[in-house]
């Protein structure tokens, strides 16, 4: 038997009702804060990612699902959003019709992680991109749209993580800093650490391992060498979110280590998933639009992932649904109705009234069972002597009231669906 891929996942539907309360809350929060969503292809030429997400990267490095397609061309999978964003931004021009950018997107995603609870190899995300602004309020907008998604789906176990990674030049000098550090230690790292020693320095602070993370306690900090400029802008952030009353901590080691990532960064972190516990992530990235090609346009963004965000909501039980309803069951009482009964579901179904009926030649018993199961808020009995007499019966399955209509008189049944 074929089975789905290691790291794969059927959304089945019992689950999709959750999805869509995620995926409507995603889009009516970002619609309030006018993010408008944009659509891009699943996959991406490999350098767009090479470049835009960085070679030193994991996700570069190890994960990304990359084939030669038969006119052999490298193309992937995407890893992630913003790279791809960032390339329709620059090859529509997107800033010539509008100068600041504001965008969002629900999407799968592809990475050849080691499968574990939280962590697949296709999942999805939602997440905006704001382009065209420097604004520190807009850095605290991202982190407000993300906290309030959340606050929403009802969840209460979350820290909002920040930090800031200032301007590069301020970055530089701070990274000459730690390798000086880091020296002394050199020897007593991770092999994995020692790499990033010279690959990308500041990641050593993601490490978990407790050697590594020993040595890392009493390391120099980055905000503690910040240039004035970068405080100035830190500071609004910090300000835009206390009067926004999202609590936040400062992390000083919470770093992304890729050149292109200036000032803020954050994740949202909750207490009810275990291990792998980041809802999301983000920041700034105002060097990253020039990086691939485009002008200088600077860049704040998250990314969140849907799997984990639906665990903690049902860790936590943060939300619930009211049970799936049809408005109307139609019981079939002789065989020879059925095509009665067909056209009358087609019709009420244009009139935008939920309708099902028998498919599968069952007993009238068995479609009353069925009615049931599947909640109807009506049952339309077709067949027997009232039908004779033109008429049918209408039973209402909340309070078991019955209706004779007309069988001619469908928009009296359609008034009265709609009106209950
Ligand atoms: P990243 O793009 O790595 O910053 O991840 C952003 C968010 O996506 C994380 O905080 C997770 O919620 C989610 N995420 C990342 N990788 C995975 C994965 N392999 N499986 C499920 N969710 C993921």
């Amino acid at each position: 038997m074929i089975k789905a891929i290691t790291g794969t996942k059927d959304i089945l539907p019992i689950d999709i009702p959750k999805w869509r309360y995620l995926e409507n809350t995603v889009i009516s929060t970002m619609t309030r804060f006018n993010y408008k969503e944009i659509r891009t292809p699943v996959f991406e030429e490999t350098s767009l990612f090479a470049r835009g997400i960085g070679e030193a990267t994991d996700i570069v490095s190890k994960e990304m699902y990359t084939f030669i397609d038969r006119s052999g061309t490298s193309v992937t999978l995407k890893p992630e959003m913003t790279a791809g964003v960032v390339r329709a931004f620059i090859e529509h021009s997107l800033d010539k019709k509008q100068s600041l950018n504001k965008l969002f997107y629900i999407s799968p995603m592809f990475r050849q992680e080691r499968p574990q609870a939280g962590r697949y190899r296709q999942f999805h995300q939602f997440g905006a991109e704001a382009l065209g602004s420097n604004d520190p309020i807009l850095d605290a907008e991202i982190i407000i749209i993300a906290y309030d998604i959340f606050k929403q789906l009802g969840l209460k176990n979350l820290s909002v993580k920040i930090n800031s990674l200032g301007v590069p030049e301020s970055r530089e000098k701070y990274k000459n800093i730690l390798r000086e550090y880091l020296d002394k230690y050199f020897n007593d790292l991770t092999a994995e650490s020692r790499k990033r020693f010279d690959t990308n320095i500041l990641r050593i602070f993601d490490s978990k391992e407790g050697q590594d993370q020993k040595i890392m306690e009493n390391a120099p900090l980055l905000i503690e060498h910040l240039d004035t400029e970068s405080l100035e802008h830190f500071e609004k952030v910090k300000q835009a979110l206390l009067s926004a009353h999202v609590p936040f901590e400062i992390d000083p080691k919470l770093v992304r280590g890729l050149d292109y990532y200036t000032h803020t960064t954050f994740e949202i972190v909750s207490g009810s998933v275990g291990s792998q516990s980041a809802l999301c992530g983000g920041g700034r990235y105002n060097l990253l639009v020039k990086e691939l090609g485009g002008g200088d346009v600077p860049g704040v963004g998250f990314a969140s992932g849907i799997e984990r965000v639906l665990l903690a909501c049902e860790n936590e039980k943060s939300f619930s649904l009211s049970e799936e309803k049809i408005d109307l069951y139609i019981v079939t009482l002789d065989k020879e109705l059925n095509g009665f009964s067909y056209t009358t579901a087609i019709e009420l179904r244009r009139h935008g009234i939920t309708v099902e009926l028998d498919y599968l030649s069952r007993s009238v018993k068995a479609q009353m069972r069925e009615a049931n199961k599947l909640n109807a808020r009506f049952v339309l009995m077709v067949g027997g002597e009232e039908f004779k007499q033109n008429q049918i019966l209408l039973k209402n399955m909340a309070n078991g009231e019955q209706i004779n209509f007309e069988k001619s008189d469908m928009n009296k049944i359609i008034s009265l669906l709609k009106e209950n």
